[in-house]
C-alpha cells in the first residue's frame, strides 16, 4: 500500500513551477487569472504605467463625439458626429 504522505515527496519546486505554467498556459484564460483575489492589484500595479499609455492611445482613435473607433487620429466615424453637421433638409422637387 502506498502512503499518500509521500507521493508528491519528490516533486521540486522547478517541478512545481514548470507544472503550474503549463495548467495555467491550457486551461486557464487571462481574464479568470484576474478575478484570483490579489491578481488584479498586483498586475495593475505592475503595469500601470503600460495600462495608462494604452489608454491614452486609444483616445486618439476614438470618434471625440460618440468614442466610436476610427481609422485615423482625430477624425469623426460619421459626418452627424462633427460638431458643424445639420440635418439634410428635405428638398421637395416642384413638378412643373
Ligand atoms: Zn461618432
Amino acid at each position: 500500500m502506498v502512503d499518500e504522505s509521500d507521493k508528491y515527496a519528490t516533486m521540486t519546486n522547478d517541478d512545481f513551477v514548470e507544472h503550474l505554467i503549463a495548467h495555467i498556459d491550457e486551461h486557464v484564460q487571462l481574464k479568470e487569472l484576474l478575478q484570483i483575489p490579489g491578481i488584479y492589484e498586483i498586475l495593475g500595479e505592475y503595469y500601470n504605467n503600460d495600462v495608462l499609455e494604452r489608454w491614452s492611445t486609444a483616445q486618439h482613435w476614438t470618434c471625440p463625439t460618440c468614442g466610436a473607433y476610427v481609422d485615423d487620429y482625430g477624425k469623426f466615424c460619421q459626418p452627424s458626429c462633427r460638431p458643424d453637421y445639420h440635418e439634410p433638409t428635405a428638398v421637395h422637387e416642384v413638378k412643373i
